[in-house]
């Protein structure tokens, strides 16, 4: 079972606390420079303080209280707990955190089946011709499915995750006790941007991450940018995508040299190898560092990550033959998936950690 959110933030504080006193490991990353600047530390601190964690597991290797030690001092362990409850404890609305928490792969999953197998069954009912004939040129894929229809669903579910992220920030941004004002701070914003850009913190200290075994290496940081970047850039492909349809009248497909195809083409070869990298990272981790039970949501948006890159890019190369059509429903059906589920796992804490990085930039500069 999982540590109870209390249970996880007096463990922290009391790790804090020895840390505080110990000081050894203040230039492995951001976490221990921000704990020294205060004495006591309330659970808006703890919850801050987690999200600036890595868990690259620098501190758990170099700590001479670490178990057998009878202080027992695990902190990349306490703080994946710590963090992996704050999903849940700002998520809102409050109600669906925990379902997607306990069932995440499995809601996940039945949510793209269930889209796929209702555009797919709609169409075919419809006309099987359609869903099994072969179509090219502009406007190819609106045969299966109207334009309209496709904006009205995947822009409202988008919509929704858009605004449960910003709602589950914003409890965040209250919670760690931050004013509004630190937000249009630009040399606190830059030097997060900075930080979460080249995941700063993720090294130990400059020798890499610790991951299966006490030997660093850069391993996780480098699916982390596959990840991060390649999902940018799948983003940036739909914008200028939709911007060729409202502004130029271009209906998709577009043809493989295009913007679109190619940024999505480079993003979704990204989204293939960091999502799987990090999987693969996550199952080798040593134990003593895993937060196992909450691994669901994590694991879910890694895999809806991973799937709707590949089924994107089989549509793209299957596009002009008859197995468009079912490709095409499978496609959406894990995008509407991954945008049901983005509010509730692993991607807020992107969010949570640059909303963090600025904190940290601020309290720096006025150190
Ligand atoms: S993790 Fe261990 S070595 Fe590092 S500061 Fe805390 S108590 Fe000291
Ligand atoms: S980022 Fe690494 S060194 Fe820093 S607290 Fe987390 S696990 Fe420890």
């Amino acid at each position: 079972m999982p540590a109870t959110s209390d249970a996880s933030l007096e463990e922290a504080e009391r790790l804090m606390t020895i840390c505080n006193a110990c000081r050894y490991c203040e230039g492995l990353c951001a976490v221990f420079p921000a704990m020294e600047l205060r004495r006591t530390f309330d659970k808006g601190d703890l919850n801050y303080l987690a999200n600036l964690c890595h868990s690259c597991g620098a501190c758990y290797y170099d700590c001479q209280f670490s178990p057998p030690h009878e202080f027992k001092v695990n902190v990349p362990k306490t703080l994946a707990e710590v963090r992996s409850n704050s999903y849940q404890r700002y998520a809102w609305p409050g109600f669906l955190s925990g379902l997607f928490a306990r069932n995440g792969l499995v809601i996940a999953t039945a949510a793209a089946l269930s889209v796929a197998g209702f555009i797919a069954g709609f169409i075919a009912y419809n006309d099987p011709t359609i869903l099994f004939g072969t179509h090219t040129g502009p406007g190819a894929f609106y045969k299966l499915m109207p334009h309209d229809a496709m904006v009205m669903l995947f822009g409202g579910v988008f919509l929704y995750a858009i605004l449960a992220m910003v709602m589950g920030l914003r409890t965040f941004w209250c919670n760690i006790g931050e004013p509004r004002s630190t937000l249009t701070e630009t040399r606190s914003l830059w030097q997060a941007m900075k930080d979460a850009g080249r995941l700063s913190y993720l090294d130990g200290g400059g020798v890499g991450c610790m991951n299966e075994d006490e030997e660093p290496t850069d391993t996780r940081r480098t699916y982390h940018h596959l990840t991060f970047y390649g999902f940018m850039l799948c983003f940036a492909a739909t914008s200028i995508a939709t911007l060729y349809h409202y502004l130029l009248g271009r209906e998709a497909p577009y043809p493989w040299y295009d913007l679109p195809v190619v940024l999505g083409t480079i993003g979704g070869i990204g989204l293939l190898i960091g999502p799987m990298g990090l999987l693969k990272a996550k199952m080798n981790r040593d134990e003593a560092l895993r937060d196992e039970p909450r691994a669901g949501m994590e694991v879910a948006f890694l895999a809806m990550l991973f799937f709707t890159s590949l089924t994107g890019l089989a549509l793209l190369f299957l596009r002009e033959t008859p197995a468009m059509g079912l490709l095409l429903a499978l496609h959406l059906g894990v995008v509407f998936a991954l945008f049901l589920t983005l509010p509730y796992g692993k991607f807020v804490h992107g969010l949570y950690r640059f909303a963090a990085l600025v904190r940290y930039a601020k309290e720096r500069k006025e150190a």
